[in-house]
């Protein structure tokens, strides 16, 4: 038997258990070595039920007294106990609604492990367990000494596959399995002091006497951690060869010469930051190799992010090059469009607009200008891509907003040039932990600093209660010569219902509550023209408050507005509402966010709280990968965000970091061609499937 022998092989897997296990992609006995307890038991010092105090979770094991079915009185529902004894000579109860099932499972003179949290039984007057974790053991079991006595592993039960069963069966694995050599380059594995594969595998799955708790519990013995971190290197290997594959593409070479240089501070409106002659630094030195340029802008909303990628734009076409800067709405490539306009006519450049609403004579006009050359840059939407758009030289892509765009987009653009530059920019600030997983082949820029001048924006949670003092502070805001944002709550994937609301409320406020302001609407459903209409008026401050769904969440840029509500904030996603909130606070006066709120779940109540708590991208990104887990945020799964068997990337980011260094200094720099060679085949053979990683090496 070695690593890759099929689990049916195994003594124990017949089978119908093979099924079980094999849907959930244990195939082989390596997927069953790397299933991972997720939780271990001390039960070579189990405390006497004597000693346990109520409210406590601990481990219970003793003898079976009793069983019986019991129905409470004003319950409609019967109730399974389990009473059991333990050499201290007290006794404790274990309770299961609708356990009638349990009735052919227990019997009297077992011994079983009860696990939960300890409580007081007031009929009784003894501890009990609601619905504990349990394990019955057969007194003539040739394996007790597994499951009793030891620190134990506990296993998720894969359907029918009890804990206990994945124990029995993973130690015999261990058992047979024939010592394959380690993957796991030594030289790394000695200079990180990490044990060796199966020592470690061993160590994981049944630590011996004396091994801390407290660490195993924290998934930070030696061992566990060597498997976390050979799990993450593999996949940082796979994209370092995957970075160093496209870095050996060639691509065009901007150079950033004085000319260029003149015109980026010419165009300049403002004093930059430090972090965007940083960043932009970053990419004029991306810019100037042959490699094509694969980077990521991360930056917080109101960062000044375009300034950025406008100074890009000059060093291509100032090498005489076209640059295509793509949005994911109209809105915001209009508002693109004038920008790129507004500061690059004057020094010369020719700047079009191209979006699905532009047809007819106009679109074919705008074509030719592309196709001949006359544009320097094109703005707009994914119509950038439509197939009958040609560049005469396409050098730089621009990608506005990247989490609203699928990965085919991408490519879509990158095939109308030959192996153009390419800058991603996002809003949505990415926690480091993804970005190094699901972009770990893009460089990564941020910008960490917001333009001088803002104030902190004041975020408070109302009640529907309190709407009347609400609507008198938008009221008072307007007076004082600012405008306000009303937004709509979510629905559900239906932006016509959005819309719906939308409609309602601006009738009701322009009606009832603000009948001498100008309020006006904005939604998904209106036509381009009437969305520009409704932007535009709100621009020149011709409107005071904009009643609006989530199409204002990206982009949106009116320094004068200052209180943003969002009505049934509850219904948010944390992203978004920092999104939202980052309409607001633009300008010099002092901004409010209001976060109308009802029925709060706790959830809700966790994402209300971290909004008020703090304005920090980034901050807000980390807690909302915790409240989502990984495979939610921001629909990661379609991104080929990998799933993990070992590591957990809230849990184990640092571990992440370290992989990530030493693959690419391996990519970089292996000890001797040999060990490249045979780390490509490892991972071409075991890791290809499972991430994707379809060119490795
Ligand atoms: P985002 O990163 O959200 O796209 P923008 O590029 O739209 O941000 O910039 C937000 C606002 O800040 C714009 O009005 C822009 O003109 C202004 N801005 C950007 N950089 C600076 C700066 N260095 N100094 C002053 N204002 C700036
Ligand atoms: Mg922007």
């Amino acid at each position: 038997m070695d690593l890759s022998t099929p689990i049916t092989y195994l003594k124990g897997v017949g089978p119908q258990r093979g099924k079980v296990l094999e849907g959930k992609g244990i195939l082989t006995v390596e997927d069953l070595l790397y299933y991972m307890p997720f939780r271990y038991e001390d039960r070579s010092n189990v405390k006497p039920i004597s000693e346990l105090a109520p409210g406590e979770t601990a481990t219970v094991v003793g003898t079976v007294t009793a069983t019986q079915m019991y129905k409470p009185r004003h319950s409609r529902l019967r109730l399974f106990e389990l009473r059991v004894r333990d050499q201290s000579g007290l006794a404790i109860v274990g309770k299961w609604f609708r356990g009638g099932y349990l009735e052919t499972v227990f019997e009297r003179g077992q011994t079983v492990a009860l696990y939960g949290k300890i409580e007081y039984d007031e009929r009784t007057r003894e501890a009990s367990i609601v619905h504990p974790e349990f394990e019955v053991f057969r007194a003539d079991d040739p394996e007790a000494a597994l499951h009793l006595g030891r620190i134990v592993p506990v296993y998720r039960a894969i359907g029918k596959v009890s804990t206990r069963a994945i124990r029995s069966l993973t130690a015999r694995a261990l058992e047979g399995v024939e010592r394959s050599p380690d993957p796991l380059p030594e030289p790394i594995r000695r200079r990180l002091g990490m044990p060796e594969r199966f020592k470690a595998l061993q160590e994981t799955h049944f630590p011996g006497p004396g091994a801390d708790m407290r660490a195993l519990m924290a998934f930070r013995t030696p061992a566990q951690y060597r498997l976390i971190f050979e799990e993450f290197f593999y996949l940082e290997c796979g994209l370092a060869l995957k970075r160093r594959k496209a870095q050996a593409v060639k691509g065009i070479a901007f150079g950033l010469n004085d000319q260029a240089r003149e015109k980026i501070k010419r165009i300049l409106p403002f004093k930059p930051t430090g972090a965007q002659k940083r960043v932009l630094g970053e990419i004029a030195q991306d810019m100037a190799l042959t490699a094509p340029m694969n980077r990521l802008l991360q930056g917080d909303v109101g960062s000044g992010k375009t300034i950025v990628a406008v100074q890009a734009a000059i060093i291509a076409i100032e090498n005489g090059c076209q640059v295509a800067v793509m949005a994911p709405t109209e809105i915001l490539a209009t508002q693109n469009f004038l920008n790129f306009q507004k500061l690059l006519s004057p020094i010369g450049y020719h700047v079009v607009d191209l979006t699905g609403s532009i047809r007819g004579v106009a679109r074919n006009k705008r074509k030719r200008l592309i196709v001949e050359g006359v544009a320097h840059v094109v703005v707009g939407t994914h119509a950038l891509i439509s197939e009958d758009v040609e560049y005469q030289r396409l050098g730089l892509i621009v990608i506005d907003e990247q989490h609203r765009f699928g990965v085919m987009q991408r490519l879509g653009l990158l095939q109308k040039g030959e192996h153009p530059d390419v800058l991603v920019m996002t809003a949505t600030p990415i926690p480091r932990t993804l970005s190094l997983t699901i972009y770990g082949d893009l460089d990564v820029s941020i910008l960490d600093e917001l333009p001088p001048g803002r104030s902190p924006i004041t975020t408070r949670q109302r009640e529907y209660d309190q709407i009347e003092r609400v609507y008198s502070f938008i009221a008072k805001e307007v007076r004082a010569g600012r405008q306000a944002y009303i937004v709509c709550p979510v629905i559900e994937e239906s932006e016509t219902k959005a819309a719906k609301a939308a409609i309602e409320t601006y009738e009701h406020l322009s009606r009832n509550v603000f009948p001498d302001f100008t309020v006006g609407l904005l939604h998904g459903r209106l036509k381009t023209k009437d969305k520009e209409a409704a932007m535009d008026s709100f621009k020149r401050g011709e409107t005071s408050i904009l009643v609006a769904t989530t199409v204002v969440e990206v982009g949106v840029d009116v320094p004068n507005a200052t209180v943003m509500v969002i009505e049934h904030a509850e219904s948010f996603g944390l992203s978004q509402l920092h999104q939202l909130r980052g309409r607001v606070g633009r300008g010099a006066a002092k901004s409010y966010c209001i976060l109308m709120t009802e029925n709060l779940t706790e959830t809700a109540r966790e994402r209300i709280q971290t909004m008020e708590r703090t304005q920090d991208g980034f901050e807000i990104a980390e807690k909302d990968l915790e409240i989502r887990g990984p495979g939610e945020f921001f629909g990661v799964k379609q991104s080929g965000l990998p799933e993990f068997r070992v590591a957990n990337l809230l849990r184990d980011r640092e571990a992440l970091e370290l992989a990530r260094q030493e693959a690419r200094a391996m990519v970089d720099k292996p000890g001797s061609p040999g060990e490249l060679k045979s780390l490509v085949e490892y991972i071409r053979e075991k890791w290809q499937r499972r991430y994707g990683l379809v060119q490795v090496g």
